[in-house]
């Protein structure tokens, strides 16, 4: 996608950048060619890919919230800052956490916060079931992009949100995953408002936006260990 396709597609979901912005996600593609040339952050190195696969894809969460009307918003599993770090860019008024287990990925990000002279930004290099401990429902807008699956992400991000805020997943075309996590969605308190569907423009794949509010406090006991979460996944198996 070069740029003015981004621009234009933008446009269609209701994001008009400024100047600033663009320059912005400029340094942001630069910067990220440039450190994956020494340490591993991404598979997607070209240009029209960074723009596409990362920075749009990242911006379609519109479709599911208007994030002009909250304060503050954590990533869980942010990686090289999908969709985290584009997201404070394009909504700067945004109080944002970076949570990643990777430190390579946790210092990329914060010489980039540098770099760009972002203010408002926050880190966590660790799990988020520890970052859970001190957080429980800190969070008024919680994010993972293609972090695990449905099931195990809703027991690593409904614990964080705020009731009345919003978990927010970000996740490929796979829709029984999706049902899968409908009773482990409900049990952490959550309930699924709206699941968005649509292609990504030029290539096609299938994306889901899975909208899910925060509607009763989770149960203390989540999240569990994560060999737990795994071996052990929140399933309605009748017992
Ligand atoms: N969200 C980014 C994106 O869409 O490009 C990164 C996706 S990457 C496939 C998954 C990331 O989640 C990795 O950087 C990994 O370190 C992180 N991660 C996975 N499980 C985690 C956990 N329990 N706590 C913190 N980070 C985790």
């Amino acid at each position: 996608m070069n740029r003015e396709k981004f621009l234009e597609e933008l446009n269609k979901l209701g994001i008009e950048l400024t100047g600033y912005q663009m320059i912005h996600l400029n340094a942001y593609c630069e910067f990220l060619k440039e450190y994956n040339k020494h340490t591993n952050l991404t598979s997607i190195t070209e240009d029209e890919q960074i723009f596409l696969k990362h920075f749009y894809d990242s911006l379609t969460i519109v479709k599911a919230i208007n994030l002009n009307e909250y304060d503050n918003l954590l990533d869980v599993g942010t990686g090289a800052g999908f969709p985290g770090m584009v997201l404070k860019i394009v909504f700067p008024h945004l109080h944002v956490t970076l949570l990643d287990s990777n430190n390579k990925k946790i210092n990329f990000l914060k010489e980039l916060v540098m770099k760009l002279e972002l203010r408002g930004v926050e880190f966590y290099h660790g799990r988020v079931e520890d970052f859970c401990q001190k957080n429980r429902e800190k969070f008024d807008v919680v994010t993972g992009r293609a972090v695990t699956n449905m099931t195990a992400l809703s027991e690593l991000c409904l614990p964080l949100t705020k009731i009345d805020g919003y978990f927010i997943a970000m996740k490929g075309s796979n829709e029984e995953e999706i049902k899968d996590a409908e009773y482990a969605i409900k049990m952490l308190g959550g309930n699924i408002e709206e699941q968005i569907k649509f292609n990504l423009p030029i290539e096609e794949s299938g994306r889901n936006i899975i909208k899910i509010k925060k509607i009763k406090n989770t149960p203390k006991e989540y999240p569990r260990r994560y060999d737990k979460i795994v071996k052990y996944p929140l399933k309605n198996n009748g017992k």
